[in-house]
């Protein structure tokens, strides 16, 4: 039996364990990967203490931080979380686990074009991390699909790699920040192909090439690639905590400013929540409120609710 159970390994779900585990509180964190979308970041600039660090040495220090104090990190998928009396019953594929609270902080999964070709030329030229894949493509010719910052990160590390690299957008305009589409704009080996789509991926045993369509005239054009980093930003997957606890419409776990879902014992912290500002400072700070409520919930010391402001004043 643990007192908490928490899933995932990213900022929150560290940053949960090393506060648990300080109260004493028997932890178990349960994780499909470590780190998240933080181990595919290849630089970080705005966590505090750190003026530039590379996402995956910050999650592994994090990493060393949770295992020094002896909480035990275990990579499995948790696919059921059944409720008991006072208990949560947490099941992953491999075996079934006990816990009297649990935090979720899985956080979000890669989003997928879902265009032909796609899953077949997974792992054969089509990648959904640049930092883990870029270095096998040294000297070929490669695309980026987006227009966010984790597309012009992408391009960036790739530009400096690579022969040639495209950056594929659905529109003209970006979402990323306007230093990096012009820092991307000033690499010679970068050709932006913008308002267009992915038709389809092609090839033989790997990657050969892609049908794109432009989207204002309806052309369609075949680019020859030997690799494609599809980078469109990431998706909260939440189907096996369906009715478990409430969700808003855009699948985020709806918690409280304690990270108290709708289900007294369990808690949730991160990107898989509906708190805005997907940062890593956030998710940390938000794990380390969930493992504290963890505490309070455990030892019947009831937590403070922020005032509505709108409801108290009548509006
Ligand atoms: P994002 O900001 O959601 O951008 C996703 C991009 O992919 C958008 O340009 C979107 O196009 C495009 N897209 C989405 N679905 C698509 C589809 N089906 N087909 C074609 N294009 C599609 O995701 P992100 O870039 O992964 O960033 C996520 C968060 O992390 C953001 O808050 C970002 O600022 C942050 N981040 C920050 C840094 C940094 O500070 N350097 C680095 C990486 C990420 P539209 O624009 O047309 O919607």
């Amino acid at each position: 039996m643990y007192d908490v159970i928490i899933i995932g390994a990213g900022p929150a779900g560290l940053t949960a364990a090393i506060y648990t585990s300080r109260r004493n509180l028997k932890t178990i964190v349960l994780t499909k990967d470590l780190g998240g979308q933080v181990i595919k970041t290849p630089y970080i600039e705005n966590y505090p203490g750190f003026k530039k660090i590379e996402g995956f040495k910050l999650i592994k220090n994090m990493e060393e931080q949770v295992k020094d104090l002896g909480v035990e990190i275990k990579y499995e998928e948790v696919v059921k979380i059944i409720p008991k009396e006072k208990t949560f019953v947490v099941e992953t594929r491999e075996r079934k686990y006990e816990s009297r609270t649990v935090i979720l902080a899985f956080g979000k999964t890669p989003r997928s074009l879902n265009v032909p070709g796609e899953k077949e030329f997974s792992g054969k030229g089509i990648s959904y991390c640049a930092t883990c894949d870029a270095p096998l493509f040294r000297d070929k010719i490669v695309a980026v699909i987006g227009g966010g910052n984790s597309a012009l990160d992408a391009t960036l590390l790739l530009s400096s790699l690579a022969k040639k690299v495209y950056l594929v957008h659905r529109r003209d305009e970006f979402r990323a920040f306007e230093s990096l589409v012009e820092e991307a704009k000033r690499k010679k080996n970068v050709e932006f192909v913008l308002s267009h789509v992915v038709e389809e991926f092609k090839g033989d045993d790997i990657l050969r090439s892609m049908i794109l369509k432009n989207v204002k005239t309806g052309e369609r054009k075949e680019i020859k690639v030997d690799g494609v980093f599809i980078e469109i930003g990431s998706e909260v997957k939440t189907d096996f905590i369906k009715g478990l606890v409430k969700l808003d419409k855009n699948n985020h776990i709806i918690v409280n400013n304690n990270c108290e879902t709708s289900r007294p014992g369990i808690f949730a912290a991160g990107d898989v929540t509906n708190t805005p500002f997907k940062q890593i400072v956030v998710a940390a700070g938000e794990g380390a409120k969930a493992g504290l409520n963890a505490y309070n919930y455990l030892h019947g010391i009831k937590a403070e609710i922020i005032i509505d402001w709108a409801k108290k004043m009548g509006k």
